[in-house]
């Protein structure tokens, strides 16, 4: 049995590559290379701060295999970013495009700082700075960043600038997540939520579970978690029993008002002071009666502790990470059916990609097109993992791993790197 190592995620994917490589018989040296990031770059930004001082700050960028295409990753902003985090987030991006069949490769940003302490024109010179350091790397056909942890459209607008303007040319296509008005996509804001609706879709008809009638508990209620909910009444008539931030968690009976929860948040910041219902725990919350259970905010959530617990029929992971390894092998054993992460929230890369798609023409799409072509790549995703499941017996997220693996493995082989 492979020993998972979770305080270190990178340690943690690379044991999940472990044990996809046992499943499939993985060739040992596809394994091995398959185990490290192709290539990866350390670089010292200085920035002036509003103070006068010049403050510099350390960033990474790691490009994890590109056999499929040009990388792609979010940049992330974080006082506890690691090195590790970076290699461990790109090479789930890397099985994240493969999982969904996109002419991708996996890549991850990051850049240990404190966004909540600085100012828009401190935040503009790091990330005008971020890339200028990784320039030669990064470009529509060679790597293209995105938005994530406490990285944002505007972040994506000044770097698409200053990329353009050390190209000498306007280069929408170099980054994605971008403000409509600087060639960003209809449906990015909702795309993640969107994906997931499709696979939880999907997985009800499998299972015969009539989402008119299901109940749901959302951990989490920020865009993922906000947008699932809505989405999830709008589209099934399903009721949203409990909702959570770091706050804590609510819940009621008769169903929670997605709007008048987000509104609640905005006005004093946090879903707990929600009128009419019931305060819980965010604990209580993973371990309620429903039909679906979304993690839609931390790793760890479910874990080999409150695994036997967990009463929901299907878990439908929005956030990165939510079930420890143990916890799956529990979830799967008393036949809770698992969406993993990869598959459930790649709706946001799925729509970056239409939105890269869309810089090159130089034409954009409504809004219903982008979500049916997504919805159209979501459908296909879950089925062929749901099918990987059966063929190698095995649970969801190994399917997933074994799916998106044999995809890389088939290019690395066509081009003749192994
Ligand atoms: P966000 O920052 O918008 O929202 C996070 C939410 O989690 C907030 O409501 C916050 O209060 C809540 N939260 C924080 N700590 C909590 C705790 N201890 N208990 C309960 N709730 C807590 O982030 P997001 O974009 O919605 O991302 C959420 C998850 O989804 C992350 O794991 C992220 O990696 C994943 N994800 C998001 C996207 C996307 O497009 N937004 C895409 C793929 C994956």
């Amino acid at each position: 049995m492979v020993q998972f190592v979770q305080t270190n995620p990178f340690e943690m994917a690379q044991a999940q590559l472990d044990e996809c490589a046992r499943i499939m018989d993985l060739d040992p040296g596809v394994h091995r290379i398959l185990r490290v990031p192709a290539r990866e770059i350390h670089v010292a930004i200085p920035v002036r701060m509003d103070d006068g001082s010049l403050q510099v700050f350390q960033g990474f960028r790691v490009q994890y295999n590109d056999a499929k295409g040009p990388t792609k990753g979010g940049i992330r902003f974080h006082p506890e970013e690691t090195i590790d985090t970076v290699r461990a987030l790109a090479a789930w991006m890397t099985w994240k495009c493969g999982v969904m069949d996109l002419p991708l490769g996996g890549a991850k940003g990051g850049v240990i700082c404190n966004p909540k302490e600085m100012s828009p024109g401190e935040l503009e010179r790091l990330s005008r700075g971020y890339i200028r350091a990784v320039y030669p790397l990064v470009g529509p056909d060679k790597d293209i960043p995105a938005p994530d942890v406490y990285t944002n459209p505007q972040i994506m607008a000044w770097m698409m600038d200053e990329y353009s303007k050390i190209a000498g040319k306007n280069q929408f296509g170099v980054i994605t997540g971008k403000p409509l008005s600087v060639g960003g996509s209809k449906g990015r804001d909702k795309a993640t939520a969107w994906g997931g609706m499709v696979t939880i879709r999907e997985a009800a008809r499998v299972l015969g579970l009539d989402l008119a009638q299901a109940t749901i508990a959302i951990q989490g209620y920020g865009n993922a978690g906000y947008y699932a909910a809505r989405l999830a009444r709008d589209l099934f008539g399903s009721k949203i029993v409990a909702i959570s931030d770091s706050r804590g968690a609510i819940w009621k009976k008769s169903g929670i008002d997605p709007d008048e929860a987000l509104k609640c948040k905005n006005d004093t910041c946090s879903v707990v002071n929600l009128p009419g219902t019931q305060a819980i725990s965010n604990e209580d919350l993973l371990e309620l009666e429903v039909d679906i259970l979304i993690p839609a905010a931390l790793e760890n959530v479910i874990t080999e502790e409150n695994a036997p617990r967990i009463r929901a029929r299907i878990v439908a992971e929005l956030a990165n990470g939510p079930t420890t390894p143990e916890a799956d092998r529990i979830l799967h054993h008393n036949g809770v059916h698992v969406i993993p992460d990869f598959l459930c929230n790649a709706g946001g890369v799925t729509v970056s990609y239409f939105e890269m798609v869309q810089n090159f023409y130089l034409y954009f799409w409504e809004e219903e097109e982008v979500l049916a072509r997504l919805d159209k790549k979501m459908t296909t995703a879950y089925h062929t993992v749901l099918e990987t499941a059966k063929r190698y017996n095995v649970h969801m997220r190994q399917a997933a791993y074994v799916t998106a693996v044999s995809r890389v493995v088939e290019a690395m082989k066509l081009r003749g790197w192994v």
